[in-house]
């Protein structure tokens, strides 16, 4: 039995493009890593991918590459990691019951190749029926709506949806490949209406151009919870190439540390809870 059919057997362990990403298909050693760091309050990570089609150029997921190659081209190659279910099927023998998982901390989890592929929707229904841990889920793509049917199997489970500007000029700035705000926006909602608890990342916080107006907007979508961060682009983890264009727009935008406790304050003020940084990022 193939258990991950959506991967037709030519494909794997080829490799192809679509559109600006080098697509590979290779076999992972592990599927869940011990959480640390950032991360650390939760048991595990989970990635289905490696690397990301995204290519937001302050992503500190590119430090983790393995290759000086590969940081240099962060956002034109993606992994994919074929045996991923296999390996979370042997841990069937002692279930993840109400450990705490974070799907993704180094790539998005749906990924443009997700559509078809079907990799992550995999890995939901194998911890949706027969582990039931505690998992926050986390992507800027409006793909995440699919899975609503397999978030209602999970009695603790939250969308965090990534959104980190209210203009799309500084979206398409510093996340030139990634989906617009308005679908973001627009797929959060939807997953609030479906009864699923769901949080907005605003992390980083891009350069806004009308605070009050994006918190309406933020309002609007039915969300409850928000977290924010500030880009750090001094002390963060980036590869050198891509600092110095984040940098650079950050100066060109006039965007400063004043600017962004301006912002916050008006979220403190407006939004009914308001994570700040690690803290925000707890388990659930
Ligand atoms: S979507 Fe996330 S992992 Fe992908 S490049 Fe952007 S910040 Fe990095």
């Amino acid at each position: 039995m193939d258990l991950f059919s959506n991967i037709a057997p030519e494909e794997k362990g080829k490799k192809s493009t679509i559109g600006q990403t080098d697509i590979q298909y290779i076999q992972s050693a592990s599927i869940l890593t011990e959480a640390k760091g950032f991360m650390g309050a939760y048991d595990y990570t989970l990635n289905p991918y490696s690397g990301c089609s995204f290519g937001c150029n302050y992503c500190y997921a590119a430090f983790f590459s393995r290759s000086s190659d590969e940081k240099d081209n962060w956002g034109h190659w993606l992994k994919v990691k074929e045996n991923a279910l296999q390996l979370l099927i042997k841990f069937r023998k002692k279930p993840l019951l109400n450990k705490t998982i974070y799907i993704s901390s180094v790539t998005d989890p749906y990924q443009p190749i997700e559509k078809n592929l079907q990799l992550t929707r995999s890995l939901l229904k194998e911890l949706a029926n027969y582990h039931k841990p505690r998992l926050v889920i986390q992507t800027r793509s409006p793909l995440v709506t699919r899975d609503i049917d397999l978030f209602k199997k999970f009695e603790v489970v939250q969308v965090n949806m990534t959104v980190t500007t209210d203009s799309e000029a500084v979206r398409k700035a510093f996340e030139p490949y990634c989906p617009s705000n308005k679908l973001r926006l627009k797929a959060i909602q939807e997953i609030t209406d479906a009864g699923i608890q769901s949080c907005i990342t605003m992390t980083p916080l891009l350069p806004i151009e009308n605070a009050l107006l994006f918190t309406d907007e933020l309002l609007h979508t039915g969300v409850k919870k928000f977290i924010v961060q500030p880009f750090h682009p001094d002390k963060g983890k980036f590869i050198a190439s891509t600092r110095e264009v984040a940098i650079e727009q950050m100066r060109q935008m006039n965007w400063n540390d004043l600017k962004y406790n301006q912002v916050v304050q008006i979220f403190r003020e407006k939004l009914p809870w308001l994570g700040e940084g690690k803290q925000g990022f707890a388990p659930i």
